[in-house]
């Protein structure tokens, strides 16, 4: 009853753009695990969309946390600093892939560091032009709705959006995008419509999560890092969702073998604590003027001491190693699920512990199944399981866990999965 009557509360109070999945009101949380204000428990298979990479409340994150506050919450680092966010920095810089000297700049959303990259790129390159894919995500801001491909529900409405953004193809095998398609589109627009000399950059997210778990290849990325060297051209990689161990490595075009210019980190950082950051090369990062970037909340010292508990928690806990072993075990369910239903089940994708399935027609891959995908979510809600679904289509649902959710979670959360997907 208390959710409801909150859920009404919240319809009257809060504009129905901040929508919100099914009426379950959270009282408390550990791991991967919630407990709403009716005392029922809830499996949480999202994380707050891949944020508690560490699982709620995670001790030692929670200490660090607690310890902060004692001593001050807030100077705003531009005005009295203070050395946890120098640590953080610090710790960013050496962990970013690639071999060349890095420094950072903390910013408070995910879009907001989306927003800077863009910001610092062009004052580096004195380019306005920017290159994002079709159906990438970045962001809610008038700027990142405007780098982003996937269109409803972010764009619907607002624009417009600023100039001097382009979109081009991402790789799809699964829809029928090749690779080569993809980087001859690219080539081909440089002598079309895109002036390469104009393009202060590329961004990329290098798994796209919004947009249903896509996956640039190596190769892609490699490719892209090439088209970049040869015309100027800055490449930012959004580890927005992906960063922070989540698909098996700290950062995911690691796996590429490539080094970004800059690269975005939000989500995962800090446990749940609102700071982002953009990391990059040093001379690139030094482009803009003092006092051109930063906002009064960037790098909050109680996200500060969570980001610094979070890296802690990320290598005690061996959670790059740990995020393989999660999605493998999601994996064994979903493989069983899908040899029963091959008609429904399209696709299944893993990286790490980024897992999604493809729900199609009855035995049409090309048709997506958004009605089948919206009523198994509503359903897993109802028994107690948090799901999340993306994709352009509106038919994928994603598994973003805890890298740190027990494998017994995993198990009784799939038998709840797999009894909602049977019943439907
Ligand atoms: N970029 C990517 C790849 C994301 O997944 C997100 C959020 O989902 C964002 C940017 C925007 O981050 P935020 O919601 O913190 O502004």
């Amino acid at each position: 009853m208390k959710n409801t009557e909150l859920q009404q509360r919240k319809e009257a109070a809060m504009a129905r753009g901040q929508g919100n999945m099914a009426p379950v009101y959270v009282e408390r949380a550990l791991n991967a695990e919630l407990w709403d204000v009716e005392g029922k428990r809830h499996i949480d298979f999202g994380a707050g969309i891949a944020v508690v990479n560490t699982g709620h409340n995670h001790p030692k994150v929670k200490a660090a946390v607690q310890q902060q506050v004692e001593h001050f919450t807030h100077t705003c680092v531009m005005v009295s600093p203070y050395e946890s966010a120098v640590a953080l920095a610090e710790k960013l810089n050496a962990a970013a892939p690639g071999e060349t000297p890095k420094k950072s700049i903390f910013v408070t959303t995910g879009a907001e560091a989306v927003e800077n990259c863009v910001k610092i790129a062009r004052s580096y390159t004195g380019r306005p032009g920017v290159i994002a894919f079709n159906a990438g995500f970045h962001g809610r801001t008038n700027m990142t709705m405007g780098l982003t491909g996937k269109v409803a529900p972010y764009k619907v409405g607002f624009g417009p959006f600023p100039n001097d953004i382009y979109h081009v193809a991402f790789p799809n095998d699964y829809l029928g995008i090749s690779e080569e398609q993809a980087l001859n589109e690219l080539k081909m627009r440089f002598s079309c419509d895109i002036e390469a000399s104009q393009v202060a950059a590329i961004i990329i997210e290098p798994i796209q999560g919004e947009g249903g778990f896509y996956k640039a290849s190596a190769s892609f990325l490699q490719s892209l890092r090439t088209i970049c060297d040869e015309h100027g051209i800055l490449l930012i990689l959004d580890e927005i969702q992906t960063g922070f161990a989540r698909t098996g490595t700290l950062f995911c075009h690691e796996q590429a073998g490539i080094e970004a210019d800059l690269m975005t980190a939000a989500k995962g950082i800090a446990g749940g604590f609102p700071i982002a950051a953009v990391v990059g090369k040093a001379e690139i990062m030094d482009a803009p003027h003092p006092g051109g970037l930063g906002g009064t909340y960037g790098g909050s010292p109680v996200g500060c001491a969570a980001g610094l508990a979070v890296f802690d928690v990320i290598e005690e806990e061996q959670l790059c190693r740990r995020a393989e072993q999660v999605g493998q075990r999601f994996v064994q369910h979903l493989k069983k699920l899908q040899t029963e239903y091959p008609e429904i089940i399209g696709d299944l994708r893993q990286t790490g512990a980024m897992i999604a399935i493809e729900l199609v027609k009855r035995g049409d891959v090309k048709q997506p199944n958004t009605e089948l995908t919206k009523a198994l979510s509503a359903k897993a809600a109802e028994h107690g399981l948090v799901l999340l679904s993306c994709g352009i289509r509106g038919n994928v649902i994603r598994f973003l866990p805890a890298l740190t959710i027990e494998m017994s979670i995993i198990d009784e959360g799939m038998d709840i999965f797999t009894r909602c997907f049977k019943s439907l």
